[in-house]
């Protein structure tokens, strides 16, 4: 400590530094980027702050784009790159929960730092100043802390989204929540019901597909989840007792979602498998818990949680789909993984694979043994079948409803059943998947081959 911090920054960065400078104007790099290059990660983007005014900034550059003129921020092109450059300004409240309904332009960096939400990210760094740092910000990152700059209460007044941010931040870092940070969550938390789904959407994502995304934890003890994922809660709440499982249904979904990669696809599905199974519990007088056909209740739910966040269309439904499939156990053998993956759609099996995975590894290590070993042949079969190209759904039968009509089939619902009959026997044999043979066999099939 002491002496002078240095941030290396992108030339284009530079270049828009100076020319603010240049004319008489203040400008830092400020914010996500300050604070990752002190933790030496990678920022996602750089952020500047100035002094001049969102005109002043327009007409210094030659290439710009009037992302949020009314809120300060106008993005400079270099070349194809963008670079938001936003006026020091204060914020008003965030009724709609996305802007601040008024924003307040002020020539003092101060202030603009001031209205930043955790002390980590309210820090601005230029190469003659060095790194300014009015709230502690530094040391806060050494401590590992995330902490509000400011009174933590009055801060998630004005914007409760950030009791969730707080949580994303110390998954997305392995921080601790202070202190008085958690307890203004637990006394406040409920003021998230009026914040947007959007918006919670897309923090809960990113503390998802964060490297500590079992930190989800943290949101559940302070009374986040209770407010925008109660379904959560009920898995803390269900204990298992079975030989399969040693943690609540909640644990073993934490730890399920630490075991799959960080795709924001796959660990939604992982947070949504088991919420059916506290719908489904019966407990047996030896004390076990059973939760069967708790998949189909699962997937119920993960269908209300993704449309009330407001999940894209796409996602959503692969989503729904993996989570219905998840407690399939396909044979280990070529014919049983052929019908697995006819099960749940060619299009999703690998994944549904990465889902076994995960949920394997979320349970108790003493019976993990047999089941990653069937996983591993599972796994050797598919790959094989992929390579082969094997015929796995009615649209890569070797014939379709029109080769039926022509060879004199009448149209009508019978066809669709003909053909998962015919599917039906290609994927017991692959070897069927030829036309001559499923013509003869269609034929056999409906009787119109009695004059043969
Ligand atoms: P990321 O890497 O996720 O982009 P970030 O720190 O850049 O992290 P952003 O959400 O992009 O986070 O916000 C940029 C900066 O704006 C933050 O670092 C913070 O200073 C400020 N900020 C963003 N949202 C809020 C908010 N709701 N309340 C107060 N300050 C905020
Ligand atoms: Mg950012």
């Amino acid at each position: 400590m002491g002496e002078k911090e240095m941030i290396s920054l992108p030339v284009k960065v530079r270049r828009i530094l100076r020319t603010l400078r240049d004319h008489g104007f203040e400008a830092f790099v400020v914010g996500g980027c300050v604070r990752d290059s002190i933790l030496g990660r990678q920022p996602s983007d750089w952020d500047i702050a100035t002094s001049a005014s969102p005109q002043q900034v327009r007409a210094l550059f030659p290439h710009t784009v009037d992302t949020g003129i009314a809120h300060g921020t106008v993005t400079v092109m270099m070349d194809r790159e963008g670079f938001e450059v936003t006026t020091y300004r204060i914020d008003g409240k965030y009724s709609d929960g996305r802007h601040p309904d008024s924003v307040e332009f002020t020539p003092d960096l101060a202030e603009d730092l001031g209205r930043r939400d955790f002390t980590i990210n309210a820090m601005a760094y230029s190469e003659e100043d060095g790194l300014i740092d009015l709230f502690g910000g530094r040391e806060d990152l050494d401590r590992g802390l995330v902490r509000c700059v400011g009174s933590a209460s009055m801060r998630f007044g004005e914007d409760a989204l950030r009791m969730l941010r707080a949580v994303r931040f110390c998954a997305q870092m392995g921080f601790s929540l202070d202190a008085e940070a958690g307890e203004a969550i637990r006394a406040q938390a409920s003021d998230l019901k009026k914040v947007s789904a959007e918006r919670i959407r897309a923090e809960l994502e990113k503390l998802l597909v964060s490297p500590h995304p079992e930190m989800l934890r943290m949101a559940w003890e302070t009374g986040i989840t209770a407010v925008v994922l109660p379904e959560f809660d009920r898995m803390m709440d269900q204990v298992q007792n079975g030989s399969h499982h040693i943690f609540s249904v909640g644990e073993h979904t934490l730890q399920t979602m630490r075991s799959i990669r960080p795709d924001r696809l796959l660990r939604f599905v992982m947070l949504f498998h088991d919420m059916g199974k506290p719908v489904r519990a019966v407990r047996t007088p030896d004390g076990i818990y059973h939760f069967r056909g708790h998949a189909a209740d699962s997937a119920v739910i993960a269908r209300q949680i993704t449309d009330r966040l407001r999940f894209d269309r796409a996602t959503a439904d692969r989503c729904v789909r993996l989570v219905s499939v998840h407690s399939l156990y396909p044979e280990a053998t070529p014919e049983g993984v052929r019908r697995g993956a006819a099960q749940t759609g060619p299009d999703i099996f690998g994944l549904f694979l990465e889902v076994k995975r995960a949920d394997i590894m979320g349970q108790n290590p003493a019976v993990q043994g047999p089941k990653l070993k069937w996983l591993a042949k599972v796994e050797k079969i598919w790959q094989e079948i992929l390579e082969r190209g094997d015929c796995l759904q009615v649209r890569d039968l070797a014939v379709g409803g029109k080769d039926l009509i022509d060879d004199g089939m009448p149209p009508g619902p019978g066809m669709g059943v003909l053909l998962e009959q015919l599917l039906d026997e290609v994927l017991a044999d692959p070897e069927k998947n030829r036309r001559e043979l499923l013509l003869a066999r269609s034929r056999q099939l409906r009787g119109a081959d009695s004059t043969e």
